[in-house]
């Protein structure tokens, strides 16, 4: 038997904090849908903002840290605030990475390590905080953002060792739901193709958006809403039957 959501419970999403990313425009879904919203992210103040908006749009609770999610303490102090000052945490979503264009051949082992810090060891960090509380209250919900280019090796903006920490993440999405799914918590992997964001060297122009377009089958990329919905049943209390999963959202971009 799987236990109920409480009637009052709270997302906390990593890397929501971006004008445009997926994450902010996440947060504004789930508190649409009557989600409470805790925000991790790089800059505390703007993490507040972000939180401060949500609360006065949608009529929910909302609250920020900030915290670098390569640096466990920072990520659970972050969590300890955030669950101060919201209702049960029921569900996490991982969205804090960076981009890497890097060429391998030119990756320095800083480069190396800046990124699978932030996009896989942060991802490992925010989990295990996070699914300490869950396993205690029995019921739970972690999605994490890999991305195509982990299923396709690169051939997006990023190179090889944003394609490894992605990959990564979709082998500790399995292993964590495996280990933990008698527990009460679920764990779901995201793989977007590209979606209009800033995250690949800026604001993507009509002709660079066009390109990315022309290698799936639909004849438009991405836009974080799409990534939102994704987002938004994964964490909700009737996909309680998938985990272990990586839902494309991709355009078509790559069929499995
Ligand atoms: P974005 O740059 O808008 O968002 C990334 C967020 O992570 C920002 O708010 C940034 O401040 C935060 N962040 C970066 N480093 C951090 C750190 N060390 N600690 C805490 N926060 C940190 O990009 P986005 O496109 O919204 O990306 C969100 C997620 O989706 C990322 O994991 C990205 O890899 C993934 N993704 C994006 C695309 C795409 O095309 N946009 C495709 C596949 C996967």
């Amino acid at each position: 038997m799987s236990i109920a959501f409480p009637e009052s419970r709270t997302v906390v999403l990593t890397g929501a904090a971006s004008p445009r990313g997926i994450g902010r425009a996440s947060a504004h879904y789930l508190a649409e849908q009557g989600w409470n919203i805790g925000i991790i992210d790089l800059d505390a103040d703007a993490a507040a903002a972000v939180a401060a908006e949500i609360a006065e749009q949608h009529g929910v609770l909302a609250a920020g840290a900030g915290a670098n999610v390569a640096d466990e303490a920072q990520v659970r102090a972050a969590f300890d605030s955030l669950e101060a000052a919201l209702p049960q945490l029921v569900a996490l979503v991982n969205l804090a990475g960076v981009s890497s264009p890097v060429p391998y051949l030119e990756v320095t082992n800083e480069e190396w390590n800046r990124v699978m810090n932030i996009n896989m060891n942060g991802v490992h960090y925010a989990t295990r905080r996070a699914v300490e509380s869950m396993v205690g209250n029995g019921v739970g919900r972690v999605v994490n953002l890999s991305s195509v280019s982990a299923q396709r090796g690169g051939g997006t903006f990023s190179k090889t060792v944003y394609s490894a920490a992605k990959a990564g993440v979709i082998g500790f999405t399995r292993s964590v739901a495996r280990e933990l799914g008698h527990q009460g918590v679920t764990v779901n992997a995201i793989s977007p193709g590209p979606i209009d964001t800033d995250i690949m060297g800026g604001t993507l122009t009509e002709e660079r958006k066009t390109a990315m377009a022309a290698d799936g089958v639909l004849p438009r990329i991405g836009t974080p809403r799409d990534i939102a919905a994704a987002i938004a049943y994964l964490i909700s209390e009737d996909s309680g039957f998938v985990t272990g999963q990586t839902l494309n959202v991709d355009g078509g971009l790559y069929m499995h």
